[in-house]
């Protein structure tokens, strides 16, 4: 192969598409589908991935150029995942590079580096004088600049090829020496790709021979260096395992660097640096699990989906299975199959959900065969976790969202649990959902999918029922029993309206009070769930009605009581909370409504003394907090787990015999036409916490509107139910599943072009919807069919100021509506040409709020 078609990391439209480079002689061994390169794009050097490779004459292509580099022995991406990212490219209206860049860790978004190499001119002779008199301060400026410039050149010649960084380091008086140098070609200059994240190297202390010859050094090392003998007898007891880290013997003996330095000036030991993993999990022993035997309806499960595993056969499994039913069971046996067929595995879990206990359960039964991804990690750990799967040292991987691309080479079987989760849509460029992409990348490679959760997603179910989706119509599994045979807690809802009725002010009714009281009593454990975080702990004027709001984002403002201000979620703006109304000057200002930090001072009153863990966004910041948190309530110092969303996700705590949900209206009401389903799954998820062990478990469901559905279903844990009353609303108003949408948001500083710009955008793709013939109302069209609404302001008008606008185009059939979104939104670049205008394409869009 003589021509690599290379795409190049350029963020211009234009750019989106392969570039030729040829592929110089030396390098043919190592470029592959795959393969990272630098190549020479206009005056810079780029980083580009290669996307397929050609034969042909390069002599006869007029100004085709090499490529410069290759940056990775082994490819970071398989045939397979070039492939994928072609495919998420179009799915996704995005750009091929970013979705490309999307699969690799971050330590590997290469940056350009200046690099310095010998030229083929001889720099200026030494001066004898300067050599002879080098304590003459003025000698070398009056006799010229000869000596530094050989000193320069024998600096980049040690290093064959040196960065300007350590080069203006090492001779931080010598830019005009070195320019000079490199006008007059003493020295060249390149550019190159460099990593962000090194590989971690770790200093070690080895015998530098046998321990015998070591022993007889040792008696004779003189009595006054008593540190070293130390070291070296030590180092001769632990022979078996070295090397050592050098920072374990400096702590095992008390010693310091220099006293192992001095042996190794003496010949007797070696100091080299050997690469690490870091090991996020390093010294956390994992208790071995083996397989259980399965209970019938896990047999019933297995048996479907291991077919297809067996056989290596592409097919996508819908686990419908209620929250203790041993969905992870049927998981880890199906994974050990996989891999028994020397095939990996990915298992996909939410990023909360991402707990040391979920990790336990795999690595307590694939050991450290399994690699975890995730962002709570270190960049660097991520890089190693990566870095272990594509060197074959991990068939299993477990992470969030993006270990879809995990790059193994022959993958079997594609898990993800709770696949109703919304956090495996990226909400960021490529706006890819990560159940799609892994349906994708399993039918690429002839690889099975099980989609597990206890509240399918209404898109997922649909499909399994329907048959029509166009990606995929997974075959539907059913598990309506738990595999320890208790029962589904009992669910109670507490109408609210009654409470405020008889007198009761408290954000706790009677009924949850006097549960929390007995729980209290008994020793046992309560988990009390929020709806978002501090999501109505805006401040409120009771006499004029005014609310603060952010004067950025136009989102009502947050109080923390730490710090004693307001504080806007989307940009980070503060200012001091008000005492006095700033309109109407009335005292009457106050904090509504319920953050996690008011229910925890109203238990205080409450309940005094009551021990209470908060866990929200604020709480859980820092990385390894989230863990921490969970590990006290478990070791139970607290009486309480208090919290947002995170509390209701993949928790397992014997002694939770309560959970109480606030309110669960909060979620209801939010602009959102997801709102009913997403409450549904919460309090589903949430009640699935309570009772899991042999306490029986009770679940209090505090409500404003007792009686929507979605409230009363979750109540019976009736899904079946649920799905047809959420149908029959999504059928009625034409939401998914009955047809997808794209959601276009367009940006601008200036508030009149981003307005423009919307009309014209909605004027644009309505126009040529209408020429395809494709242009009209939903409810008019039985099988393909465009509509669009809007333009309207966003939910957010305002972000970090910007003005934005945007349209949703709903659509259904076999018509190209993304290509078409795509094309509108180009054309629209293409005719303002201003860099400050946005246009971002959203398909199937999760948030729109
Ligand atoms: P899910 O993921 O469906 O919510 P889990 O996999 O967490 O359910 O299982 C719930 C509980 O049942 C766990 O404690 C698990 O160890 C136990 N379990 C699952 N399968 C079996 C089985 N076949 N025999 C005994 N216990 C089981
Ligand atoms: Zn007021
Ligand atoms: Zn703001």
């Amino acid at each position: 192969m003589d021509i690599a078609k290379v795409i190049v990391d350029v963020p211009v439209r234009s750019t989106d598409r392969t570039f030729d480079y040829s592929i110089p002689e030396s390098f043919k061994v190592w470029i592959e589908v795959g393969s990272r390169v630098a190549v020479p794009f206009g005056h810079r050097t780029v980083q580009g991935f290669v996307v397929s490779l050609e034969s042909g004459d390069i002599r006869t292509i007029k100004g085709i150029k090499p490529i410069q580099e290759v940056l990775d022995l082994v490819p970071p991406l398989s045939p397979e995942l070039v492939e994928l990212a072609d495919w998420i490219s179009e799915r996704y209206a995005c750009r091929r590079i970013s979705a490309l860049q999307a699969m690799l860790p971050t330590a590997l978004k290469g940056k350009a580096e200046r690099l310095i190499s010998l030229g083929d001119a001889e720099p200026e002779p030494v001066n004898e004088e300067e050599t002879l008199f080098p304590d003459e301060e003025w000698f070398p400026i009056f006799l010229g600049t000869g000596g530094e410039e050989k000193e320069i050149a024998d600096f980049v010649r040690r290093g064959g090829e040196v960065s300007m960084r350590q080069l203006t380091r090492a001779f931080p008086d010598g830019a005009e020496t070195i320019k000079f140098m490199l006008r007059r070609g003493v020295l060249r200059e390149s550019q190159s790709i460099k990593d962000k994240m090194g590989k971690k190297k770790l200093k070690a202390v080895d015998l530098a021979m046998e321990p015998e010859s070591a022993r007889e050094a040792l008696s004779k090392l003189p009595a006054r260096s008593a540190r070293q003998k130390e070291v070296l007898s030590f180092l001769i007891d632990m022979e078996a395992v070295l090397p050592m880290p050098l920072k374990d013997v400096l702590s095992a003996l008390q010693v310091t660097a220099g006293t192992v330095k001095g042996l190794e000036d003496k010949g007797l030991i070696e100091i080299t640096e050997v690469e690490v993993y870091r090991d996020p999990y390093r010294g956390r022993d994992f208790k071995p699990s083996d397989p259980l035997p399965l209970t019938g309806e896990q047999q019933a499960v297995f048996d479907r989906i291991i077919g297809a595993v067996e056989q290596q056969r592409h097919e996508v499994f819908l686990l419908h299975g209620v929250t203790g039913s041993g969905k992870t069971e049927i998981y880890l046996q199906c994974i050990q199959r996989c891999v028994e067929q020397g095939r990996q595995a990915i298992v996909l879990v939410p990023e909360i959900s991402l707990t040391p206990q979920m990790v336990e359960r795999f690595k307590g039964r694939f050991g450290s065969g399994v690699a975890v991804m995730h962002s709570r990690l270190s960049s660097g750990e991520r890089y190693d976790e990566w870095r272990k799967i594509r060197e074959g040292k991990a068939s299993v991987a477990v992470g969030a969202r993006s270990a879809v691309f995990a790059p193994f080479s022959n993958l079997g079987l594609i898990i993800m649990d709770e696949e109703h989760e919304t956090s495996y849509k990226q909400e960021e460029n490529p706006r890819y959902h990560a159940r799609d992409v892994a349906v994708r990348r399993a039918m690429l490679g002839d690889a099975a999918v099980i989609l597990g959760s206890a509240t399918p997603s209404l898109e997922s179910y649909y499909a399994a029922r329907s048959k029509s989706d166009d990606l995929f119509s997974p075959v539907l599994l059913e598990m309506p029993s738990r595999a320890l045979g208790n029962q589904l807690p009992a669910v109670q809802i507490v109408d609210m309206r009654e409470e405020l009725k008889e007198g009761n002010r408290s954000m706790f009714s009677r009924a949850l009070h006097s549960a929390i009281q007995s729980r209290l009593e008994r020793g046992e454990q309560t988990v009390l769930l929020l709806n978002r975080r501090g999501f109505s702990t805006f401040v409120m004027c009771r006499s004029c009605g005014y609310v603060a709001g952010c004067p950025e984002c136009d989102i009502s403002l947050t109080y923390h009581s730490r710090s004693n201000n307001l504080r806007c979620h989307y940009c980070g703006h503060a200012e001091p909370a008000p005492e006095i109304c700033p309109e109407c000057g009335s005292e009457h200002i106050r904090f509504f409504g319920t953050g996690t930090q008011r229910v925890e001072e109203e238990l205080g009153k409450l309940f005094p003394g009551i021990r209470v863990i908060r866990m929200d966004v604020d709480t859980t910041t820092e990385k390894g907090s989230h863990e921490k948190l969970l590990g006290q309530f478990r070791d139970k110092k607290a009486d309480v787990l208090l919290g947002t969303q995170m509390v209701a996700k993949g928790l397992d705590f014997p002694d939770v015999t309560l959970v109480g949900v606030i309110t669960a209206d909060s979620a209801l009401n939010l602009p959102d036409f997801r709102a009913a389903e997403k409450t549904f799954q919460l309090l589903t998820q949430v009640a699935g916490r309570a009772g899991r062990h042999t306490l029986p478990g009770e679940v209090l469901v505090q409500s404003y509107t007792p009686d929507h559905y979605s409230i009363v279903h979750a109540s019976r844990h009736d899904y079946a139910s649920f799905i047809k009353d959420e149908l029959k609303h999504r059928k009625a108003l034409h939401y998914p599943p009955y047809c997808r949408l794209i959601l276009v948001t367009v940006s601008h500083e200036q508030m009149p072009v981003a307005l423009r710009m919307a009309e014209n955008y909605a004027m644009n793709i309505q126009g040529k919807a209408r020429q395809r013939r494709w242009f009209g109302s939903l409810d008019k069209l039985t099988a393909d069919g465009l509509d669009l609404l809007g333009p309207v302001a966003s939910p957010l008008p305002r972000l970090k100021g910007r003005y934005r606008f945007q349209c949703m185009v709903k659509w259904r059939g076999a018509i190209d509506a993304i290509g078409l979104a795509r094309e509108v939104a180009e054309e629209l670049e293409d005719s303002l040409r201003d860099p400050v205008l946005q246009l971002s394409i959203d398909v199937d869009p999760q948030m729109l709020m």
